[in-house]
């Protein structure tokens, strides 16, 4: 039997990502949240720290020196209602990347941040397709209530019909733009008034209690008090309430409203995410499921992050706990590689800063030095042998083809992308009937990266050229003569990965399409576990 005092840690835990599209406001929402959990001081102290501050196509050695520090926020741990939370970054605008897509893997639940004048943009639904691999339960917060916005049943329709997941409002906006009085806590039914300019610190709540209260018609107006009545009649006719074991399943999602800049609604959000946000979850491993409050630690590595510390080229493998504890200078095995590792300098992530871990158990994130045996995906245990599913890799969308200044060095660039590919910065293809090498990412940052790391990490100057491929798919099936019949018809579309897994890439989604028509007993498949 696993100690209770163990058993009630792993329950405290909470770990969640953002997903959002650039400029809906999750930097500022982190800023909030941090505030919260009293981790920063003041808010506005994680912006231009680079975590998704706005590297111009820029000179990745510069970027790198500000990674040194923005990987500071890359985990970032802090208690907030008696739960401890851990908050993993999805690297946004120009740094997006396929990392971005495994952190949602490495998470028990996500908070949906949506610009309420705009509505779902394009990246939120890239990365909702992503949170669906695994049904992850989702929060969703409609932010920037201070300006003009859409129509909050609107908006809620847009989430439903696009997203294809039900929303259950929680709080519910009271105006916007100039004239926002506040929010309206359905489930606790009080009215919490916004007051402007106070985004910086906690503010007091001021609220009334009682949808019907005649106080309410003094403090907002008779007008919008009317118009908040109204509204909730609506809302119980026609809005569905929140069902707890629905939105565990992923099929509903809890609506919160408010402005992180104004840093209102924000706390609503997060109770909701300490009440209902499961605690870590057991995760399938090839050989059986392992339980989060298994006393023996399990884990699998999702992030690796080059360069951490110019001055030591170091290297960090990000572990999410599933199992156990981690306490310092236990010996871990490295299931893949089937060694015994002593891990004495584990990082941790309390408070933003790297701190030596002391301690950390299921659901949180620990950070391991990798002198280049870790790769993503891989399981480490107390001994056992078992690999955790569900790492897996993404097909790219931008191609570029690869080419040598001196054409002397092709192993070393060769070598260099497979290592990088091993790492999750990029994805390699060789075509099976050209000797060209095609690089696949997700971000396109990730090409300077590239360039910038084989130049100085392998001592090779590459340059990039364009390439007619739009999407690349690992195909597969049990009918070995249809995989033949494939490299028949379309050689020329063909191409080994990294890992020698045979690939489609598809000069057009009409081209992948007329391909899978014409193959039917081909899997194609947009995603590959490790
Ligand atoms: P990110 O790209 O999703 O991280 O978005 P940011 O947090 O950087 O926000 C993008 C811009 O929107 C910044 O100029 C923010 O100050 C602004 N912003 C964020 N939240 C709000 C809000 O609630 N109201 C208003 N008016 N602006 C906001």
């Amino acid at each position: 039997m696993a100690d209770q005092n163990f058993i009630n840690e792993v329950h405290k835990r909470r770990t969640f990502a953002i997903i959002s599209h650039p400029d809906a406001g999750k930097t500022t929402i982190t800023e909030k949240v941090l505030l919260f959990g009293s981790v920063i001081q003041r808010a506005g102290e994680v912006k231009g720290r680079g975590s998704t501050g706005s590297f111009a196509k820029s000179d990745w050695m510069d970027m790198e020196k500000e990674r040194g520090i923005s990987v500071t926020t890359s985990v970032m741990q802090f208690p907030y209602n008696g739960c401890i939370v851990n908050l993993l970054d999805t690297p946004g605008h120009e740094d997006f990347s396929e990392d971005t897509y495994r952190v949602l893997t490495a998470v028990d639940s996500c908070l949906m941040v949506i610009d309420a004048a705009k509505g779902v943009e394009e990246r939120t639904r890239k990365l909702m397709e992503v949170t669906r691999l695994r049904s992850t339960p989702i929060l969703t917060f409609m932010n920037k209530l201070d300006r003009e916005t859409r129509d909050p049943l609107e908006l809620m329709d847009e989430v439903e019909n696009e997203l294809n997941i039900l929303c259950a409002p929680i709080t519910w906006p009271i105006g916007s733009g100039k004239s926002f009085k506040g929010i309206y806590h359905i489930l606790r039914d009080e009215v919490l008034l916004y007051h402007s300019g106070e985004g910086f610190h906690i503010q007091e709540r001021r609220v009334i209690k009682g949808l019907d209260n005649p106080e309410l018609d003094a403090a907002i107006g008779e007008d919008f008090a009317a118009k908040l009545r109204e509204d909730m009649e609506l809302i119980q006719g026609g809005s569905n309430p929140f069902d707890e074991e629905a939105f565990l399943n992923g099929d509903l999602t809890p609506v919160f409203f408010g402005t992180a800049l104004g840093n209102f609604g924000v706390d609503c959000m997060l109770d909701g995410l300490t009440a209902w946000a499961p605690s870590p979850l057991d995760r399938e491993a090839d050989s059986r499921k392992v339980q989060a409050t298994e006393e023996k630690l399990s884990g699998f590595i999702f992030k690796i992050q080059a360069n951490m510390d110019p001055k030591h080229r170091d290297r960090i493998a990000f572990m999410r706990l599933v199992s156990g504890r981690y306490h310092k200078g236990m010996k871990l095995r490295h299931v893949r590689i089937e060694r015994d590792v002593q891990i004495s300098d584990a990082v941790t992530f309390m408070a933003g800063e790297r701190e030596m871990a002391l301690s950390a158990v299921a659901g949180d994130i620990i950070g391991i030095h990798n002198h280049g045996t870790i790769r993503i995906g891989d399981t480490f245990t107390e001994g056992e042998i078992l690999h955790f599913s569900g790492i897996p890799n993404f097909a790219p969308e931008l191609f570029r083809r690869i080419r040598l200044k001196d054409p002397l060095k092709q192993k070393q660039l060769l070598k260099g992308l497979v290592q990088l590919s091993e790492e999750g910065a990029v994805q390699v293809f060789r075509p099976i009937v050209s000797n060209d090498l095609i690089v696949g990412a997700v971000g396109v940052l990730q090409f300077d990266v590239v360039v910038s790391r084989l130049k100085h990490e392998y001592n090779v100057d590459a340059v990039y050229e364009n390439v007619n491929v739009s999407t690349a798919r690992w195909v597969s099936s049990d009918d070995p003569k249809a995989l033949e019949e494939l490299e028949k018809k379309v050689p020329q579309n063909l191409a080994y990965d990294g890992g020698d897994n045979l690939t489609y890439l598809a000069s057009s989604g009409v081209n992948l399409s007329l391909t899978m028509e014409r193959h039917p007993k081909v899997h194609f498949a947009a995603t590959r576990e490790h």
